[in-house]
């Protein structure tokens, strides 16, 4: 059987690239990062659990991209570049035919943005999946929550909703045939961060945050951080295309509160509109404007005629559901 430090080198352990901001990696007791002057270093922490964020037997290659995915999402939401990485990993056996396509996964989507592995933590237990990711911002560049003011607009990237379609397809929930589910279901396993977007959003957005509960509870986020309300036109939102041949009360709940979708949500001065569309296109990422900013706290929501509408909404949090 496969010891812990076999596992670290075959399948963790790999040399520097040159040019790496780290000037040590996996081996030692701690890894060494060295940023670039007048950055900040921006950091976080995002863990996927086995039957809490992904189910049992899920195909190891979408998981391990999926695992550094949402923490390039947050990265992306800061306005930070990736620098590096690390994996804490509680495995229940040392399993070759689930490390080696993990560890592809990974390693893939962290080649593919210049996101080196430095360092991790292996241990036996219930499948856990623990990644901090490092990225570095200009010193007052980074894009925080707590910006947004009256009169911005809001926007969102991408489309919402094909996550949670797919997610209510294999529930079973919804009856989805199995070319649609086919369609919708890479927006679950295997979510895109939207990094280029978040650097092209530098000076220009004036808040943003990655949705991945829901873009109703992440706006929130925003609107409470800044001390502002909003009004969101339900009709402006971006379905995913599977969801957009769904009904359109379905749109607007998955739309509003499916999760899972790691798009960007992001405010903007309005005298800004042109620089946020040319960003986008530079970024080569769809956006959306959904709505604006508004000095009353609250988020109030309208049909496309202008009208107030109300919706069920709930965002997803992990200690208020089953
Ligand atoms: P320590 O006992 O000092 O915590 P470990 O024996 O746990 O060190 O780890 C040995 C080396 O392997 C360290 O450099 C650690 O960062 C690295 N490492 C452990 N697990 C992983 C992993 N899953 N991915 C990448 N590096 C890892
Ligand atoms: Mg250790």
């Amino acid at each position: 059987m496969l010891s812990e430090f076999d596992l670290i080198a075959r399948y963790f352990t790999r040399p520097l690239r040159p040019g790496s901001p780290a000037a040590l990696g996996v081996g030692d007791d701690c890894a060494l990062l060295a940023p670039s002057p007048g950055m900040h270093l921006a950091i976080s922490t995002d863990m996927l659990v086995e039957g809490r964020h992904f189910f049992a037997g899920a195909d190891p290659f979408q998981l391990g991209h999926k695992c550094l995915a949402v923490n390039l999402s947050d990265l992306a939401a800061m306005g930070a570049t990736p620098l590096a990485f690390t994996l804490a990993l509680a495995l229940p056996a040392p399993d070759e035919a689930w490390l080696a396509p993990f560890a592809q996964g990974l390693l893939a989507l962290a080649d593919r943005h210049g996101c080196e592995l430095i360092g991790g933590d292996t241990t036996k237990g219930p499948l856990t999946i623990s990644i901090t990711v490092f990225g570095e911002v200009p010193q007052d560049q980074a894009l925080r929550r707590s910006g947004a003011r009256p009169g911005d607009d809001i926007w969102v990237s991408g489309s919402l909703g094909d996550a949670r379609l797919a997610l209510a397809g294999l529930r079973g929930e919804r009856i989805l045939d199995a070319a649609r589910l086919d369609e919708a279901a890479p927006r679950l396993h295997a979510p895109t961060p939207r990094l280029d977007l978040g650097l092209a959003l530098r000076g220009l957005a004036s808040a943003a945050i990655d949705v991945s509960d829901g873009l109703a509870g992440d706006l929130g986020h925003i609107l409470r951080q800044s001390g502002v309300g909003a009004v969101i036109d339900v009709d402006a939102l971006p379905a995913g295309p599977m969801l957009a041949s769904e009904p359109p009360v379905l749109q607007r709940e998955y739309g509003l509160a499916g999760g899972d979708d790691y798009e960007l949500c992001f405010t903007a001065d309005p005298a800004r509109r042109d620089a946020v569309l040319d960003a986008a296109r530079a970024a080569a990422t769809p956006v959306t404007r959904i709505g604006a900013i508004q000095a009353t706290p609250g988020l109030r929501l309208t049909d496309g005629a202008g009208r107030p509408t109300r919706i069920a909404q709930t965002s997803f949090d992990h200690f208020a559901s089953p």
